[in-house]
């Protein structure tokens, strides 16, 4: 199929031109034309089909007749790092337009987010906390709204903001045209589908399944293995741009920096960053400054880098949805990629949900040269933070208040990795993080900014 079938405004056509696109992908076949007919569509598309083009060409060919300088088409997506990529999405594609789009998020000031609504923007980029802070605060209106665009609706849930979704609705006319997009369709999604689709049209690509062109290997290894491992996979592929995914803020930090040591050019992406530092790593790793970025799959949600060459899973993922959300982030369109997963003895069953969805086994592999048989370190706490000192205490405590001295972390993470650096030496009086207080930092700090 081509791109001239659909008839796209001119100014829209020549965006796609510009952007290098030959043939439409799977899902924008199915959904563009869906879409300039005006119907509601549930996409189940997740990152690399090419989705955010599926919606936003469309969008921009009906804001091209119509008023100007009003909000009339609204996207809402869970993270920063999504809503920059749709909202630079518009801008190439809609070069030639004169529309535009404004990206909204928190984390950073919300003066100038209003001062460019107001200058007049036709499009609206949003993440749910931030966008909800300003129609409470009655900053712009989106009584005009034609077109909203629900974004990895999947992640949204997963994130807690179904709750600021159902509020947003309320801010928005009821006559209007709906797109909802998410990998996949648990029991949550088809429910505030049905709240909000009108006689939604489905379009769907490969369920489940990842780009065909990914190659998949499996890398059997010990825990305290994995980080010297993940070095000599480094080493020894060919391996342009990486990102390296951890199940952990903390193992994203610590695999960063023992990589930067090592000399790797290296950075780690993780919810605790302020958003210059996280601009900065993703920044770096487009431009190639860094090689290898590791992060958790929170942090990594919405990374669209178009040259990642490798997938390494440094941790099995939780899900079978998200090994396959992880690599959706390489082999994308028409190139090839790469997909490593680290595993472990207690990786087994993640391993057969996998190979369920992909429909295929995935082959295992080892690297030769690599010492497989190093014994664990006896004192075996590469990701644990160092024991938590007893405080002196003011007064007596409570029986049952729990305020005797900590253990040392027995958390998972703690159990199996190697004792690169056990006791981090102290300064002043601070007193580290126990693993509790750090749980409990970490929820906070998942509250994403508003
Ligand atoms: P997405 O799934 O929207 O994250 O898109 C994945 C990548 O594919 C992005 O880098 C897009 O620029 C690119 N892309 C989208 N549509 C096409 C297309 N029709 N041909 C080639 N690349 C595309």
């Amino acid at each position: 199929m081509e791109f001239t079938e659909f008839q796209l405004h001119p100014q829209v056509m020549s965006g796609v031109v510009a952007a290098g696109y030959m043939a439409p992908t799977p899902i924008q076949e199915q959904s563009i034309p869906t879409v300039m007919e005006g119907k509601d569509v549930m996409g189940l598309a997740q990152t690399g089909t090419g989705k955010t083009a599926a919606f936003v060409l469309p969008i921009l060919h009906r804001l091209m007749t119509g008023e100007r300088g009003v909000v009339r088409a609204l996207v809402i997506a869970p993270t920063r790092e999504l809503a920059e990529q749709i909202n630079e999405a518009f801008a190439v594609l809609g070069a030639k337009t004169g529309l535009r789009s404004v990206s909204i998020y928190g984390g950073v000031n919300i003066t100038p987010q209003i001062a460019k609504v107001k200058r007049g923007a036709e499009i609206v980029v949003a993440c749910p906390g931030r966008l909800l802070d300003h129609l409470n605060q009655k900053n712009f209106t989106l009584s005009q709204l034609e077109v909203l665009v629900l974004d990895e609706a999947d992640h949204m849930f997963d994130m807690g903001f179904f709750p600021d979704i159902r509020r947003i609705m309320g801010y928005l006319p009821r006559q209007r045209q709906t797109l909802l997009f998410s990998a996949t369709m648990p029991a949550e999604i088809r429910r505030l589908a049905l709240e909000i689709l009108h006689k939604p049209v489905t379009v769907q690509v490969g369920t489940s399944a990842p780009a065909v062109t990914v190659s998949h290997a499996l890398y059997p290894v010990k825990s305290h293995l994995k980080t010297a491992l993940l070095m000599q996979l480094l080493q020894h592929t060919d391996t342009d741009s990486v990102l390296v995914f951890t199940r952990t803020k903390h193992r994203a930090k610590r695999v960063g920096e023992q990589l930067e040591k090592k000399g790797f050019k290296a950075a780690s992406l993780q919810g605790n960053l302020s958003q210059n530092r996280r601009q900065e790593a993703l920044d770096g790793f487009r431009n190639g400054t860094y090689q290898v970025l590791v992060a958790t799959d929170i942090a990594a949600r919405g990374i669209d880098v178009n040259q990642v060459s490798h997938v390494i899973n440094y941790d099995m993922p939780d899900t079978a949805d998200a090994y396959i959300h992880r690599i959706g982030r390489t082999g994308r369109a028409a190139r090839t990629g790469d997909a490593f997963t680290l595993i472990t003895d207690d990786d087994t069953e993640m391993v057969r949900a996998i190979e369920r969805v992909l429909g295929a086994r995935l082959k295992t592999s080892a690297l030769e040269n690599f010492d497989y048989n190093v014994p664990a370190p006896t004192n075996n706490q590469e990701f644990a933070r160092p024991p938590q000192q007893p405080r002196p205490r003011r007064k007596p405590a409570e029986p049952g208040k729990g305020s005797g001295p900590r253990r040392p972390s027995t958390s998972p993470a703690a159990a199996g990795a190697p004792a690169v650096r056990a006791v981090r030496p102290q300064t002043g009086n601070r007193q580290p993080l126990g693993a509790n207080q750090q749980l409990k930092r970490a929820n906070t700090n998942n509250r994403r900014g508003r």
